[in-house]
Parts: C-alpha cells; sequence; structure tokens
C-alpha cells in the first residue's frame, strides 16, 4: 500500500544571512525524490517552507497526514529541520522522520537521534527503500540496518552509486511556488542537474566531498529531453563545474538545436576553462548562455595557491573580463580570509574595480566540516559547529587577526558597496532589467546590509 510522504525545505534562521532576498532555486532534491516515490507507488507531495508562513508546516501536516515526512538540510538547517522533527513527532509520534540532503550526505552524525532515518548516500533510491519498508511495516531498526543507503554509524559501509538511472524531477509538485523561483536577476528559473562532483579538488569545496571525489555525469541526451519539458525561459544548471568536458558540451549544443530549444542558461564554470576555450563560451552562448557563475575566490596568488585552485589571479582576471566582453553576465565568488587587514580591502575594491560590471559574491573563509579546509582551520574556528546557522557563508566562523570582528563586517559592507553594489551596478540592472526585478534586488540588498549593519555595530 502506498504511503503518503511529505518532502519539506526549511525556512532560513532568522539571524542567517542567507541569499534567499537574491535567489530562491526551486528544490530539484524534493522533487526527484516526488517522482521516484511516486513511481513507486506512493504519494508524494512538497512543502517549501522558504515561501510559507511558519505556522504553516503543522497545518500541513494535520491535513496531508504522511506517514513519512523527510527533510532537506544544508549546514545552517540543522537545528531548524531538527525542531521541525520534533514538533511532528509531538502531534503524531508515529510518523517517520528522514533526514536527508548535502550535509547528511557527508556529515550525517549531525543528525543522529533526531530522526528515524538519516540518508547518507544515493538519497533517491534510500527514500524509496525506506518509504516501502515502512509501507512493509518493517521496524526502524531493522531497516535502518538493512537498508544501504541508511546512516547507520561508521560500522557500515556505504556504497556511492555513480550511475543516474531516475525519472525527471517532478516539478508539478512545487508549481505552486514556481513563480518565485528565481536566481539574482534571472525571474522564474528553473533549476537542472547533470553532472555530480567536479574533477578539481579545491580544498574548500563541499561539492566534492558529497561525490567522494568521483565525477560523473548523466546521458546529455537525457538532460536535454528533461530541459525541453521545462516550462520555465530560464534554466540554471546547478553542476558544481558544468565546463568541464568540451565533446559533451559540444553535443549538448547540438541537441539543443535539434529540439529545437531556447533557454537562457546559468551555470558554474571554471577561469582556466574559459579562458583557454573561448570559442565554446561563444557555441554557448549561442544556445542561450547568459551567465557564467567563476569562482574567483582571491587577488592573491598564495591565497589560490592554499585553496588548490589551479588557476591564477591572471587567468580569472582575463576569464572575468572575456565574459564582460563577451556580453556574458559573470558573478565572482570571492573569499575574505580571516587574516586580512584593511589593506587587502583596499587592494580586493581595486582589483575588483578594474572590471566593467563587478557582480559578486563575497563570503568570509568558511570551513565547511568534511572538507580539507576546515581539518586545517579546525583551530581557528571560534563557532562551534552546532550554533549551525552561523555557518552560512556569511558570518566569521573564524576569529580575525588583524581587526575585530566589527570592524571585519564593516569591510566586507564597504568592499560590496565600494564594488558591486555601487551606483553603476544599480544603474545596469535597472536598465537591462527594469523596475520589478530591480526593486526585488534592492530589497534584498538592503536587507542583508541591515543584517551586515547590525554585526558591524554590535558584534
Ligand atoms: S573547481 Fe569549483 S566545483 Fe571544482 S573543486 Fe574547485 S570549487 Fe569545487
Amino acid at each position: 500500500m502506498g504511503l503518503n510522504v511529505a518532502l519539506i525545505r526549511p525556512k532560513p534562521h532568522r539571524d542567517s544571512i542567507g541569499l534567499q532576498q537574491f535567489m530562491v532555486c526551486e528544490p530539484l532534491e524534493l522533487e526527484y525524490l516526488a517522482s521516484a516515490l511516486e513511481r513507486a507507488g506512493h504519494h508524494a507531495e512538497i512543502l517549501d517552507m522558504i515561501l510559507e508562513p511558519e505556522h504553516r508546516l503543522l497545518r500541513f501536516i494535520d491535513s496531508f497526514k504522511p506517514a513519512i515526512v523527510g527533510f532537506t538540510a544544508y549546514l545552517p538547517h540543522v537545528k531548524i529541520v531538527k525542531q521541525y522533527a520534533v514538533s511532528i513527532k509531538e502531534r503524531n509520534p508515529k510518523i517517520i522522520t528522514v533526514a536527508g540532503g548535502v550535509h547528511a550526505e557527508v556529515n550525517p552524525g549531525d543528525f543522529d537521534g533526531a530522526f528515524d532515518f538519516i540518508a547518507k548516500v544515493n538519497g533517491i533510491r534510500t527514500m524509496v527503500a525506506i518509504a516501502d519498508a515502512v509501507a512493509a511495516g518493517a521496524a526502524v531498526e531493522t531497516a535502518r540496518q538493512a537498508i544501504p543507503g541508511v546512516w547507520n554509524g561508521t560500522g557500515k559501509t556505504y556504497d556511492l552509486e555513480t550511475a543516474w538511472d531516475y525519472p525527471f524531477p517532478d516539478r508539478e509538485k512545487t508549481a505552486r511556488y514556481r513563480g518565485r523561483y528565481n536566481y539574482i536577476f534571472h525571474e522564474k528559473c528553473a533549476t537542472i542537474k547533470t553532472s555530480f562532483g567536479c574533477p578539481y579538488r579545491c580544498s574548500f569545496c563541499y561539492c566534492i566531498e558529497i561525490a567522494r571525489h568521483a565525477y560523473f555525469e548523466r546521458d546529455i541526451a537525457d538532460v536535454v529531453r528533461e530541459i525541453k519539458s521545462i516550462r520555465e525561459k530560464n534554466v540554471f544548471i546547478v553542476d558544481d563545474n558544468f565546463l568541464v568536458s568540451i565533446p559533451r558540451i559540444r553535443q549538448f549544443c547540438r541537441l539543443i538545436d535539434i529540439a529545437g530549444i531556447q533557454k537562457h542558461f546559468i551555470l558554474f564554470g571554471r577561469a582556466d576553462f574559459i579562458v583557454e576555450h573561448g570559442d565554446i563560451i561563444r557555441l554557448l552562448q549561442n544556445h542561450g548562455l547568459r551567465a557564467v557563475f567563476v569562482g574567483v575566490e582571491s587577488f592573491k596568488e598564495e591565497e589560490l595557491t592554499g585553496f588548490r585552485k589551479k588557476t591564477t589571479v591572471e587567468i580569472n582576471t582575463r576569464a572575468v573580463r572575456l565574459l564582460d566582453a563577451m556580453g556574458i553576465e559573470c558573478y565572482s565568488g570571492i573569499i575574505v580570509g580571516a587574516n586580512w587587514g584593511k589593506e587587502d580591502f583596499d587592494s580586493l575594491i581595486r582589483f575588483l574595480n578594474q572590471f566593467k560590471q563587478p557582480l559578486i559574491n563575497i563570503q568570509p573563509a568558511t570551513p565547511l566540516p568534511g572538507t580539507p579546509l576546515y581539518e586545517q582551520s579546525r583551530d581557528s574556528i571560534v563557532v562551534s559547529p552546532e550554533q549551525y546557522h552561523l555557518w552560512d557563508m556569511a558570518h566569521q566562523i573564524m576569529e580575525p587577526t588583524k581587526m575585530s570582528r566589527r570592524r571585519y563586517y564593516f569591510n566586507i559592507m564597504r568592499a560590496y558597496y565600494k564594488t558591486g553594489t555601487g551606483a553603476r551596478s544599480h544603474w545596469y540592472v535597472l536598465r537591462k532589467y527594469g523596475l520589478r526585478i530591480y526593486l526585488r534586488i534592492a530589497r534584498g540588498a538592503f536587507f542583508i546590509t541591515w543584517q551586515y549593519l547590525k554585526l558591524a555595530l554590535w558584534g
């Protein structure tokens, strides 16, 4: 007998500084779970708490009456999903709770004791197996041991599958939210995943830990079939690094042509690929590429080396300039070190202002548990891993060594306001995207400024 399964994405803690002000991506992982569960004969519904008021959670549980509730979570959401699980169990102790998502895959122990099941690997297959086991009346303890992907302590082995043979994500399950899924300036934006992991080994990168340093790809014809089924004009390819294989990209473009697809694409890519393969970037542009997120990370060679980034400042600079010249939007990710002084922030501002239109995301270095950077930086970390909501890539996790925390936050704000969010950016957004999108972005920028201002004033 099929079960009702509720799939929930949490609302971030009010003190987290989140990019939700600028982007709310569709919960692709939950849509994948929904389609696989339904194919197995269960009935799944998705509740996106980012876009719902707090009180909706229990009302939804009361009306949908799920036998199982599954949660997805990043690190800042761990405490929140634990609280959700407690309140759901209080409502009905018979409901089975499952934690999954990228944090559970690398740090499953953080969820120990708070959920009936924790999905450690192969989330989709594992969730279906849990639902089937619960429907068959299996005891939780027995199922924990028997289902291969379920976390049951370090004594069990967990084999990651690298073949991708799942049905397309069920985007109808988020139909009521889809008008509000966006990525920065790109409104009504769908997401798609075409590959997993990355061939590189940057020391701060969490994505490669999820894929256990493997890199594997979906069949590109299958990807294009999925794109054809997407209604939105804007499609964000959420691969950790889409710019890996030239034959695959060429094939992607060929199939896009054959299918007559006309979409706008946004993707993540590396600077060295962009510089070395301008012709491929042009080809992608001719097939709808509109924006690339490039991990520029630093203007200092020694930091890039320390991050094992395997690019140089010169390559990064050339990549941003090339995208600028081609009219492709470039979002640059910058990591600011805990050992930065005022002169470093001054240099960062000068570095970014050499670009025509710097669109940037500045993050204090955040060594995420499970990465090599975390092991290297353990002694400098001053925020406990249990203060989950502060691990948002915006709060200082390590104590600044050359200035106070308040001064550090002030300098982050200063870097934003003297570069990416200065007057010319306002004009750029207004001219290119119109008043409505400008106002949404301005509202988000104001909110984040207010959060940083509070930290700069009161710590
Ligand atoms: S290139 Fe990007 S995705 Fe690949 S390891 Fe480095 S940070 Fe991660």
